[in-house]
């Protein structure tokens, strides 16, 4: 049976005010639709551990660089809603722009130090956006559990510790990146890629995997980056915006994975900008 569909905040509070007073666990997977099999394994992540669960489908525009690429962004909402049939989710929050930004809204939560980097030195102003949404998304649920993906990492650190300092008492989960069968990271924006640019992205994957296995086996990042850069320009991507070794933690630089580490990049293909990242095995002292 398919989940309400609730767009004003009141009547997501009746719902969770009712779960609450029977001691039920809620659950909540934010996402901004256009739905994948990346997305419904949060949901099911979250169905396996929660008594309740809500999806969230906002398309936040605080978090866009760009009026074109807001005006981009896949809506798809009743595919959406039908996607999520089967899950048996409790509801689906589509919130009325005004449920989140009410006229005069002039908040914005800022988590600093994690976010000067990367996708955050990138993309000037967008993790305030999210840190602001995930902060009302998180209070306005009331959810127990927040289910994110590993395939955006950094917004999944720091959704987490944006929850811890304002004490919000929810625990943020990440879940593994769900990859096309080329390995590709499923993303709402591959719609954009022609079926060319679908399989030329395929070859992000194997070159990260590749770089993750030689510095397993002793190889300093610093050596590895050009020939993988290369590669990349060879599969067609043009601007790699970062190409990092990171410890999985501080997201500090690395040259080699002495302590828990991640490959992570962002790169440009065919005028769609691809994100992906994967673990890379620590080195045995
Ligand atoms: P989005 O709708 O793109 O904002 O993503 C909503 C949530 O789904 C975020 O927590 C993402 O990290 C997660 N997500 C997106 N793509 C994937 C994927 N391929 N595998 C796992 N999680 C994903």
């Amino acid at each position: 049976m398919s989940a309400p569909i609730l767009r004003k905040l009141t009547d997501l509070r009746a719902a969770t005010a009712g779960w609450k007073r029977a001691g039920e666990s809620i659950g909540v997977v934010p996402t901004m639709g256009a739905l994948h099999d990346g997305h419904l394994s949060l949901v099911a992540a979250a169905k396996a551990a929660c008594d309740r669960v809500v999806v969230t489908i906002f398309v936040n525009p605080k978090q866009f660089n760009s009026p074109e690429d807001l005006a981009k962004y896949p809506r798809t909402e009743e595919a959406d809603a039908a996607k999520l049939a089967p899950y048996g989710v409790d509801a689906i929050y589509v919130p009325d722009p005004d449920q989140i930004y009410p006229e005069g809204f002039a908040t914005t939560v800022s988590v600093s130090g994690l976010t000067d980097v990367m996708e955050g030195a990138c993309r000037p102003g967008h993790f305030d956006g999210v840190a602001t949404v995930v902060a009302k998304l998180f209070l306005q649920t009331a959810a127990d559990r927040a289910y994110f993906g590993e395939k955006d990492y950094q917004q999944m650190m720091l959704v987490t510790r944006m929850a811890q300092d304002l004490d919000i008492p929810i625990t943020v989960i990440g879940c593994p990146t769900v990859r096309e069968p080329s390995g590709l990271a499923m993303s709402s924006r591959n719609m954009r890629l022609s079926a060319d640019g679908l399989e030329r992205a395929g070859r992000l994957y194997p070159v990260m995997q590749q770089v993750a296995e030689r510095l397993a086996a002793g190889a300093s990042f610093g050596d590895l980056a050009p020939a993988a850069r290369e590669a990349l320009g060879a599969a067609g991507f043009g601007d790699i915006e970062y190409f990092d070794l990171r410890a999985a933690d501080s997201l500090r630089a690395l040259d080699r994975p002495t302590e828990s580490a991640r490959l992570l990049v962002a790169a440009w293909l065919d005028g769609v900008r691809l994100i992906d990242n994967i673990a890379v095995p620590q080195l045995n002292d």
